[in-house]
């Protein structure tokens, strides 16, 4: 499949890994929008979080386990966003479900 973050997960393409386990991996965004700026992928291929289902969900709860421990690992211990951009008014720019962690400074309250 030709997917960025496929490939990344193959080990294709590099990436600097912050977290892995069967299910999921971490790895800082190339283009840092924070001092801390992480993503979260399911090791399988979901488009966005509109191909979430009942059947595929457990993975995106398992993200949403390992966040907290990766945000306690960067020591964001004074608060982080997680962001998901889904589709193109969204912003989405790789095809397949990711979770920005955003952190280690004053984030805007600006949503659009
Ligand atoms: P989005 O715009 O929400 O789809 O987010 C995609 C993110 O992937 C952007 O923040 C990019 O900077 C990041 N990105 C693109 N290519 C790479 C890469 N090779 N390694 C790490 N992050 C990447």
């Amino acid at each position: 499949m030709n997917c960025l973050f496929c490939k990344i997960i193959a080990g294709e393409i590099p990436s600097t890994k912050v977290y892995e386990d069967e299910l999921v991996l971490a790895f800082r965004d190339i283009a840092p929008q924070a001092p801390t700026h992480i993503l979260v992928i399911p090791k399988t291929h979901i488009p966005s979080v509109d191909g979430i289902t009942a059947e595929n969900s457990a993975v995106v709860a398992h993200i949403f386990e390992v966040i907290p421990q990766i945000a306690a690992a960067e020591k964001l211990t004074n608060g982080y966003r997680v962001v998901s951009n889904c589709g193109a008014d969204a912003g989405q720019t790789v095809q397949h479900l990711h979770f920005h962690i955003l952190g280690g400074r004053e984030l805007t309250l600006q949503m659009a």
